[in-house]
């Protein structure tokens, strides 16, 4: 990798650079570059009722394609963005995407499908993120109610002060707001009532371990009196089994998400589900409610 990098590759590892430090500043460039080169695409994952198993709106997931790299997942280059401040650039282009796409839907006849985007902490702490959608919003020309973004608990935590303004200046918009990967962190009861939240996502870690025993059942169970306690709606993530999504229901969980509903897709995937799906003359339907 040395050689191949360059003089100024062996340089850094005269300096003493670790390689993983290496590794990491070449992806940190490879993906400064894949912004311009528009190498960044969306999928979306539907979440559907867990009871009328309809959809009620989707989850947008970042996906890079690089020529050389091939698929690079969101799991190895989100930190990397975060430490390098290029999220910042990432998380605008992930709102404008997204806006994009409902109002084609929109204009296509599929409209008013709520799509959730991931928003990371600095986007929420850093930057002016109500700003953001709302420009994102005026910019395609959607209503700010069709988006729901999606945050880990960490932030909220770790910043509680700023975290809840922003997030106040986001709700006013009429934006939805996820706390998503629910139950992985450290939530107090106290910072959740007066945070300006929606839903919990129940974390997949959960889920799956919902089937393995009474144990697993009783954390779902205990998110979902403490969701009702605060008036949040409660989707669980990474639902995989037709024995998880029984347990779900049965314990009252309203809406579900997972590979067993759907897996995250482009959008013209996406798009030629409901054009299959849809009657002719299909009305608009309500405004999802998560
Ligand atoms: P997340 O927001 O919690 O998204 C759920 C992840 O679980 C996604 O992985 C999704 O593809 C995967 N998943 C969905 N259903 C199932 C299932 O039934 N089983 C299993 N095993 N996995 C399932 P993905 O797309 O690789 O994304 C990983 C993480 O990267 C996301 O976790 C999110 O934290 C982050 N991410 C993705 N896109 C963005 C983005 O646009 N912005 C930011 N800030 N973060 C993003
Ligand atoms: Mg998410
Ligand atoms: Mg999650
Ligand atoms: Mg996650």
């Amino acid at each position: 990798a040395a050689k191949a990098g360059g003089r100024g590759m062996y340089r850094f590892f005269e300096a003493g650079m670790s390689q993983s430090a290496v590794i990491r500043l070449e992806l940190e460039t490879a993906l400064r570059q894949a912004l311009r080169q528009g190498e960044l695409s969306l999928h979306y994952q539907p979440k559907t009722a867990a009871l009328s198993g309809e959809v009620v709106g989707y989850e947008a997931l970042m996906r890079w394609f690089n020529p050389q790299r091939g698929h690079v997942s969101p799991a190895s280059f989100i930190p990397v963005a975060e430490e390098s401040g290029l999220i910042g650039q990432l998380g605008r282009w992930s709102l404008a995407e997204a806006a994009r796409q409902i109002a084609a839907w929109q204009v296509a006849g599929y409209g008013w499908q709520r799509v959730a985007v991931n928003v990371s902490a600095r986007q929420l702490v850093e930057g002016d993120l109500a700003g953001e959608i709302r420009q994102a919003c005026v910019e395609a020309g959607i209503p700010p109610e069709l988006i729901e973004i999606e945050l880990t608990e960490s932030v909220l935590m770790n910043q509680p002060d700023e975290a809840a303004r922003a997030l106040q200046a986001v709700k006013a918009l009429g934006v939805t707001v996820a706390i998503d990967d629910f139950g992985t962190g450290y939530s107090s009861l106290a910072y959740l009532r007066r945070l300006p939240i929606d839903v919990l996502k129940i974390d997949r870690s959960f889920v799956q371990e919902a089937e393995l025993d009474e144990h697993g059942m009783a954390i779902i169970r205990t998110v979902l009196v403490l969701a009702r306690t605060l008036d949040l709606r409660v989707v669980a993530e990474g639902v995989e089994t037709e024995v998880q999504a029984g347990l779900l229901r049965e314990a009252g969980c309203e809406f579900l998400q997972g590979y067993l509903f759907g897996r995250p897709e482009p959008a013209e995937r996406v798009e030629a589900r409901w054009a299959a799906a849809l009657p002719t003359g299909a009305t608009k339907p309500e405004i999802p409610v998560s």
